[in-house]
């Protein structure tokens, strides 16, 4: 595996690596707000959520494991350029490679 393809990887499961890593952390402000005795039933109350917001990340995960399938297995089409995989551009009509970062239309 080359570098970029090591890249591409890395943003094809940023946004559930990222939403993980955000987890962890409200779960670890959650069980310190629930270890304070001023702020307990509160942190009680938000530690019963904590655990069905990890539901998020693992769908975007699968998903993730999904479109890699897809595309491993030639289901899914590449970019013309490099053979990568294309994610719709969030802010333009535009699908962007994310392997070598170059766009193209719809
Ligand atoms: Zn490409």
């Amino acid at each position: 595996m080359d570098i970029d393809s090591g890249k591409m990887l890395v943003k094809l499961y940023a946004p559930a690596i990222g939403l993980f890593l955000m987890w962890v952390v409200v779960d670890l402000a959650m069980r310190s707000v629930a270890a304070n005795p001023m702020t307990a039933s509160v942190g009680h109350e938000a530690q019963r959520w904590v655990p069905l917001a990890i539901a998020v990340p693992i769908v975007l995960y699968a998903h993730a494991s999904w479109r890699l399938f897809q595309w491993n297995t030639g289901r899914e089409p590449g970019c013309r350029s490099c053979g990568g995989i294309l994610r719709e551009d969030l802010r333009r009509p535009y699908l962007r490679c994310l392997r070598c970062n170059r766009t193209e239309p719809l």
